[in-house]
């Protein structure tokens, strides 16, 4: 009865939020075991269609390829990607008006990247991206036979305020969902009280990898049905996997994509990361990945470096029979922890005080290292007046709460470069 309940809470909200859902989610489900040659023409077609778009619609490209003496009725095959030029973050942030295009969508979804890095992306999807990215969710959960609105951990970060706190846990019970507010140990044990009758796991793994540690320090292990553990956002370490199917019984599968990418690929239940190749065409340049979504019209992406280093494997053939390229490894993202004197902290802590702290005004690039247990170094760009760095201490505060000192430096050169840069780097020895 109740599940009856959360699926129709599920399809309706679904429906109002976007009724192209479905409609997607049925496009990816047809063409899900196409050939090898038809994915290659239907990319192609995709890929030509979205160069003429963006051309004839963004500045941003119509300069970028006459610079380049670019002609698009001269892309014939996937091959002539190559001549095409590629484009970072730097350059989608700097450009984004010229980039995104405002024509007549009947509706759009704003969207933003984490700006982990302190280059936060904001542009808006139209209808038909929004639908395709979370039909490709859908779709990965079926591969594991979980249906989106069964009970569900979450892990997503966590803030103190007590009005949000209040205003996700009412959003969680809609969505039959759950989450861990900290890592204490009441904290836990009522999270992991909840798990005993939840379908699926999910959200960043360097947390699902606390929970699993914790429970299998406990003497009674509890006895759980799920079905899916998916990591998103981190890189999953051996150590995690590990930890995780000794308290599960399951390895942690990965979901790989970006805001600004879209869903670029799931695993499945074989180990394989396929990639969606109905929505983006990746590959491979110097170990880094080069995304061309194909179904971002508002927000072109093409040629994109997103800023990861990974290995594509065009050959294998995987047992599930998907013909897409795989995505062998991600190097690019690594979850990390900050070493206090007694406890230890996520390092996305840094993503939520830098957040808290832009959404009062308060902008800031920054980088953090770790040399010693307990003190952190943190780097920033810009000047801090007194009133700022007040506040910018009193928010890790908030988090640290005297178990990690923070010193602060400003005014400091961060190193730009068109990987990925890592927010935190950890130079104390590892104890896993
Ligand atoms: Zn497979």
């Amino acid at each position: 009865m109740l599940s009856q309940m959360y699926r129709l809470l599920y399809v309706i909200g679904q429906y109002l939020y976007n009724n192209q859902i479905q409609k997607e989610y049925d496009f990816l489900k047809n063409t899900e075991f196409l050939g090898r040659k038809e994915i290659d023409s239907f990319q192609l077609k995709e890929l030509k269609r979205i160069l003429t778009l963006a051309y004839s619609k963004s500045t941003f490209y119509k300069d970028l390829y006459d610079k380049h003496n670019l002609k698009i009725n001269e892309i014939n095959s996937l091959e002539d990607l190559k001549g095409i030029p590629c484009i970072d973050k730097k350059q989608l942030v700097e450009n984004s008006q010229q980039i995104q295009i405002e024509q007549s969508f009947v509706k759009i979804y704003p969207a933003k990247t984490s700006g982990s890095t302190g280059q936060s992306l904001k542009f808006k999807r139209n209808k038909s991206w929004d639908a395709r990215n979370r039909a490709s969710i859908s779709l990965g959960y079926q591969w594991f036979n979980v249906k989106p609105w069964e009970l569900n951990g979450y892990f997503w970060g966590y803030n103190f305020d007590t009005i949000s706190v209040i205003k996700t846990r009412i959003l969680d019970a809609m969505q039959n969902r759950f989450r861990l507010f900290s890592l204490k140990k009441s904290a836990l044990d009522s999270f992991i009280k909840k798990l005993e009758n939840a379908s699926y796991l999910h959200g960043y793994s360097s947390m699902i990898y606390e929970v699993a540690k914790y429970t299998n320090s406990l003497k009674a292990k509890p006895i759980l049905k799920l079905k899916l553990i998916k990591g998103t956002s981190e890189k999953i370490l051996e150590t995690y996997q590990r930890e995780v199917w000794e308290a599960f019984n399951l390895k942690i599968i990965s979901e790989y994509g970006a805001a600004e990418s879209g869903i670029i690929a799931f695993e499945c239940p074989h180990g394989s990361l396929h990639n969606f190749w109905q929505n983006v065409i990746i590959e491979e340049v110097d170990n880094e990945i080069i995304v061309t979504n194909l179904v971002s019209d508002s927000f072109p992406i093409i040629r994109y470096k997103l800023g990861d280093y990974v290995t594509i494997d065009s050959s294998t053939n995987c047992h599930c029979g998907r013909n897409g390229v795989i995505v062998k490894d991600i190097a690019g993202r690594v979850g990390e922890k900050i070493l206090g004197h007694n406890h230890s902290y996520p390092s996305l802590t840094l993503y939520y005080v830098f957040k808290n702290l832009n959404q009062i005004g308060i902008q800031l690039n920054y980088t953090a290292v770790q040399r010693v247990k307990g003190e952190l170094e943190l780097s920033v760009e810009q000047k801090v007046d007194k009133k700022s760095r007040m506040k910018l201490l009193a928010e890790f505060e908030k988090y640290f709460n005297n178990d990690v000192i923070v010193y602060l430096k400003d005014s400091v050169r961060i190193k730009t470069e068109s990987k990925k840069q890592k927010d935190f780097i950890s130079l104390l020895e590892k104890e896993l």
